[in-house]
């Protein structure tokens, strides 16, 4: 398959796996971009040496193309970007910040630079700050998200029609038809985190990815929008968030609440109670821990069994 998103990237598929902090280290990174879509390393939870060591380590796994997401809130960024062009990555997607900030940098070393956006105005901003595709990023998805509430389904159409750089859909894709009906509504590829975090590759705590594969429609939720807004499974955790909402708190007193380190103390160490867990609406879809080339299969059959139905007469009207 040849459209924009496989021939800026040099890959199979327009396939792309979300940077997730926790869970996509170099071994899901390599296997994803091995099965012929695009793997991402999410750097944000990563000290410099350690990203240092997971790109050489993704460099030995594969020979194929793969990326590192770059979220602007990490504190050691410019350590994170030395490392980044020492090894000649090939591919950044930026996120949670001003993309003006690194892409001229990046692209004067050559390198292909995507970023994340929630909404029409920061796709606009992203494209005129030079970038080479945006991932338009809906509601439903996991994690640090957009405070607008704009769902996917919505989202790429008005980004469709506003921007002329390819576009990546993500947020509530996690099979074959969900990605034909993302390239329906105008994207040229799409992002994928939540349906690659229940893998043997992901290096997610194994509780994390059973709590994934066990839930169901419903059971997260967009919390702690006046920090940075993120989908949470509800746990524990979740409901000390909404209880303190419930009791009119404060800025200060949500983040005394959340503290330091809880997406770690959940997704990584397992702690299902006390731990923040991160993952999208689309997991209540997933019901087993599979290796990545095993989706990336499922996910492509899937797209060319909606595509074959669509001459069908249901479509038909
Ligand atoms: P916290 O401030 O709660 O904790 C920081 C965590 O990041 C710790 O677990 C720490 O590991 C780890 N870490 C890795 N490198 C560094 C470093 N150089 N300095 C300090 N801590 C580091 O942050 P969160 O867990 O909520 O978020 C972690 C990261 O995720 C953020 O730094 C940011 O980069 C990223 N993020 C990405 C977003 C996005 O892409 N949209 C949005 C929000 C956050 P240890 O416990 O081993 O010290």
């Amino acid at each position: 398959m040849k459209n924009k998103i496989t021939s800026l990237f040099s890959i199979d598929y327009p396939i792309i796996q979300a940077g997730m902090i926790w869970c996509s280290g170099w071994e899901l990174a390599a296997a994803v971009s091995n099965a012929g879509g695009l793997g991402i390393i999410g750097s944000g939870s990563m000290y410099p040496e350690i990203l240092e060591e997971q790109i050489i380590k993704c460099k030995q796994a594969t020979y194929k193309p793969f990326a590192v997401n770059l979220p602007m809130l990490y504190p050691d960024i410019d350590k994170h970007v030395a490392t980044i062009i020492k090894h000649k990555v090939p591919i950044v997607f930026t996120s949670a910040g001003n993309p003006k900030t690194w892409t001229s940098h990046l692209k004067e070393h050559g390198i292909t630079v995507v970023h994340v956006v929630s909404s029409v105005k920061f796709a606009l901003k992203a494209q005129e700050a030079g970038v080479d595709a945006i991932v338009a990023e809906g509601f439903e998805a996991g994690g640090h998200n957009g405070k607008d509430e704009t769902t996917t389904f919505c989202l790429i159409p008005m980004v469709a029609k506003e921007v002329t750089i390819p576009i990546i859909a993500a947020g509530g894709i996690g099979t074959g038809a969900g990605i034909l009906a993302a390239l329906t509504l105008g994207a040229d590829g799409v992002q994928i985190g939540s349906r690659f975090v229940p893998t043997h590759e992901s290096s997610a705590h194994i509780n994390f990815k059973n709590a994934v594969i066990a839930s169901k429609e419903g059971d997260t939720l967009l919390t702690l929008k006046e920090l940075t807004p993120v989908r949470l499974l509800k746990n524990e955790f979740f409901n000390k968030v909404q209880a303190s909402y419930a009791n009119g708190t404060s800025i200060e007193e949500l983040t005394t609440l959340l503290g330091r380190g809880r997406a770690k103390k959940g997704m990584f160490e397992g702690d299902l109670i006390e731990g923040e867990l991160e993952i999208g609406q689309v997991a209540g879809l997933f019901d087993k821990i599979q290796s990545a080339k095993e989706v990336m299969e499922e996910l492509i059959q899937g797209y060319h069994a909606a595509l074959k139905e669509k001459t069908t007469e249901k479509y038909n009207f």
